[in-house]
Order: C-alpha cells, then sequence, then structure tokens
C-alpha cells in the first residue's frame, strides 16, 4: 500500500489486507494445507492478476455494464488484482456502491476502496494476466490459454472457455449477475489450486469449468414492479446482495425498514457488497439505508428485530439474512406475509422462501446451529449467489410468477457449476417437530 492511498481514501492506517481477508482465508483452509500461514494463503489472491476485457458495444447495454461491475466487485472482494481493458463509456444506470457517471473511471475509482490491496487499473498492454474474462463478444486480447467469455440474457448467465457468446443486449441484469457470479467462481478455483492441498485429491472440488451456465427461470422482465413494504432483517453480506442486484433491477420500487444492531467491520469487506473500507466502523443499517436511497426508501433500525416489542408489525414481504437459526424462528412466528431466507454454508448456499399455508422456515430449519456464534468461512461469490437468488425469488413474487412448491428451497454449491448436481431444488417439508409450529406443522402433527 502506497501512502497517499491513506490520503485519498482516508482510512485508518492500522487496517491491513489479511484481516478484511480472513472469512475468505478461513474458507479456504477447509481444504488447503494445516502449514499454511494466513499470509501464503492470502497471497494466492493478491498476487493473481485478471485481466477483464469489454468494448464498447458490449458495455452499450445496463446488462453489459452490470456484469464487468460486479465481477469486479467480487474479484475485489477476494483481493484479486483488476486490469481493465475497455473504452470509458458512460453509466447507464447507477452501479452503487461506485459513484461517477463514467464507468471505467468509477471501477479504477474502486481500487483498493472495496479492499485493502485490491487494485483495480487501466491494462497497459503488456503485462501478461493469470486469467482472462471478455464481456460477450468483445473482441478478446491474445493473452494465453485460461480465458472465458461472458454472456447471457435477462435471467441466465453463461461462461464459455472456448467458442463464443452473444453480445450483451438484454436491459434486465439478472443474468449479467449470474456470469459474473461464475466467472468470480472460476478466479476463486484458479486461486485456491495454486496452494498445496491438505487431501490432494480434493483439488476435484476446484477444478475449472470450461464452460458453466445458470438460469433462474426464464419470465418476461417486468416494464416495473413495486415491491411495496420489506422488512429487511439483517444488513450483512446475504441482504447487501440481495440488495445489490434490486437496485441494479429497473424500475423496481419499495420502501421499508433495516434491522441490524452491528456496525461494518474489516472482516465484512470480503463479501458485504454495498460496503467500503472507509465504511468500517459505520452502523450496518444506516449505510445499507444511505447506500439504497434514493431508490428505495429504508428506515435503519439500530437493532435487532424483537417480536415481543409489540412494534408496527412486520411487512407483508421480509428477507432474512441472519445465520442464527432460532432468530430466523422468531421472525418466521411474526411474519404475516412471505419470509424469504437466505444463507451460506461454507461453499454452498440455502435460499427458500415461506408464505402462510406453506411449509416455514422452521420447518426447512427446525435444529439450532450448535456453531452459530463462530467466525463463518465465507467468500464473496458465495455470499452474492445467497442474496441473488434472495433478490429473483422476491421479485419472482412481485411478478406474480412466485416458484413452484418444488422449488421452495434451493441448495446450491457454485463451485463447479458445470455439473448437474451443482443445484438441488426441492419442496419443503412440513415437520410435525417444527419449532415455530406453523399451521402446516400442526397438520402433520
Ligand atoms: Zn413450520
Amino acid at each position: 500500500m502506497a501512502p497517499r492511498d491513506f490520503g485519498r481514501t482516508g482510512h485508518n492506517p492500522r487496517m491491513n489486507t489479511t484481516t478484511q481477508l480472513d472469512r475468505t482465508l478461513l474458507l479456504c483452509r477447509d481444504y488447503v494445507d494445516n502449514g499454511l500461514s494466513n499470509e501464503e494463503i492470502a497471497a494466492s489472491f493478491l498476487s493473481l492478476r485478471v485481466l477483464c476485457v469489454a468494448d464498447q458495444r458490449n458495455l452499450s447495454t445496463h446488462s453489459g455494464q452490470t456484469c464487468l461491475a460486479t465481477l469486479v466487485a467480487l474479484l475485489s472482494r477476494m483481493g484479486i488484482r483488476v486490469a481493465l481493458a475497455m473504452p470509458e463509456t458512460s453509466v447507464i444506470l447507477p452501479q452503487p456502491p461506485l459513484a461517477g457517471s463514467l464507468l471505467r473511471e468509477s471501477l479504477c475509482g474502486s481500487s483498493n476502496r472495496l479492499l485493502l490491496g485490491a487494485e483495480v487499473e487501466i491494462w497497459d498492454g503488456k503485462a501478461k494476466p493469470n486469467l482472462t474474462f471478455v464481456l460477450g463478444d468483445s473482441e478478446a486480447v491474445e493473452t494465453g490459454d485460461a480465458c472465458w467469455r461472458l454472456g447471457g440474457n435477462d435471467w441466465g448467465g453463461v461462461i464459455q472457455g472456448k467458442g463464443m457468446v452473444g453480445r450483451w443486449a438484454a436491459h434486465w441484469p439478472v443474468g449479467a449477475m449470474v456470469s459474473a457470479a461464475l466467472a468470480a467462481g472460476e478466479a476463486f478455483k484458479h486461486a485456491i489450486r495454486r496452494l498445496p492441498f491438505r487431501n490432494p485429491q480434493d483439488q476435484i472440488f476446484f477444478e475449472a469449468s470450461s464452460s458453466a451456465k445458470w438460469d433462474f427461470a426464464p419470465v418476461v422482465p417486468p416494464e416495473g414492479v413495486d415491491l411495496g413494504a420489506v422488512d429487511i432483517i439483517s444488513a450483512g453480506a446475504i441482504t447487501q446482495a440481495a440488495l445489490y442486484a434490486l437496485l441494479r433491477l429497473p424500475n423496481v420500487r419499495m420502501k421499508g425498514r433495516v434491522f441490524d444492531d452491528d456496525v461494518t467491520g474489516e472482516t465484512n469487506l470480503n463479501r458485504n457488497m454495498l460496503s467500503q473500507v472507509n465504511d468500517v466502523g459505520m452502523a450496518k443499517a444506516s449505510l445499507v439505508a444511505e447506500r439504497c436511497a434514493p431508490r428505495f426508501d429504508l428506515r435503519p433500525i439500530r437493532k435487532r428485530f424483537q417480536a415481543d416489542e409489540h412494534e408496527e408489525e412486520l411487512a407483508p414481504s421480509v428477507l432474512v439474512g441472519v445465520d442464527d437459526i432460532p432468530s430466523r424462528w422468531i421472525i418466521q412466528r411474526a411474519a404475516q406475509g412471505a419470509v424469504v431466507v437466505s444463507g451460506t454454508s461454507h461453499f454452498s448456499i440455502s435460499s427458500s422462501s415461506h408464505v402462510p399455508g406453506e411449509p416455514c422456515c422452521g420447518c426447512q430449519h427446525p435444529v439450532d446451529d450448535a456453531d452459530g456464534v463462530a467466525a463463518i468461512p465465507t467468500v464473496s461469490f458465495v455470499s452474492f449467489w445467497a442474496g441473488l437468488a434472495m433478490a429473483v425469488r422476491l421479485i419472482h413474487r412481485a411478478m406474480g410468477v412466485p416458484y413452484p412448491a418444488d422449488r421452495q428451497h434451493l441448495w446450491l454449491t457454485p463451485l463447479r457449476m458445470d455439473l448437474s448436481r451443482a443445484a438441488l431444488w426441492s419442496p419443503v417439508a412440513a415437520r410435525a417437530d417444527c419449532p415455530v409450529k406453523c399451521a402446516r406443522s400442526l397438520r402433520a402433527a
């Protein structure tokens, strides 16, 4: 870190990259050799150089811009260095937390701001990257082997190691964020593969995917949607990812409250998509409300949601991003309408939604997680998938096309999205021992 950067961003010089990557390093420790220090694991990410290539035509749509901006953010939050080969272009719709009206300038301005040491710069045309990502059908720069093209449409995304993808043409950007998350996963796998593993046979989980895709169900994107009142429980990684996605959907409106009693810590920067280095120490609820304004009118409530305080009732839609299982039960008992829950567990995500009359989130998660208070291993792209799935569930419901009962729950392990077993959709079974004692569980009993 050059000292001048501290002056420019105004953050505390005692901050450090290894601390900011702590939860990512913890996740790597599921598999890497026990003898590695945190600094050695971090070095595999910090020394990785990724080139992002995009031309004017692919950047002339909101989806193309969203794909590139999301990819750069997900890479930066892993500490990976990004070089951009792209023309300057005007921002079509805002890309918070980036500010500014020019895309390349805004992306370069995010250098060292999403995570210390994660530099974003304009490619000099010479430095050889470890990996290259090419947006849509942009003309590729010849840089070597590890190269993927990012393509997609309204709700689905694809990455292709060989072969062409179409130009980014969509205005609706969910597929763009899918494509960026797929690509970020490849960069993560590349970084961890460079480290010695405890069990070398585990490397198979982290093999590169020559191509991968995901589609959140093809429905015609709405002209505009009013999500109405939405209460957001936790302003952490999952709900920040969901709001990051919702903020990018054209003509989507919502209002509501954000409940969180915590302040942003350095170890949140590896995954909290609306947070920046300067925000360390700031109340998460206020930060999220501020980043979502003026698009969404969210009132920050700087405390945990307490059902017994006889406050106003919960809104008709509730987004639940808390990891604590008993807290989810409390929210489910108090809820009158839809409860959308997402969470992560190591390299996997769980996402479900529950309306009255359906098996509830207590039926889905009936047992308290014994090690719920321990530091949670997470990485940017896994948390992002959890939030994106949450945003899609909310918007599909508002559009009147909620997922059917056999897709009430999604379990996704976004490491090998080239394999069909990466995703498991399932119904939620009503359980007689449901801790919430929802209507369906009482019938089951
Ligand atoms: Zn239940």
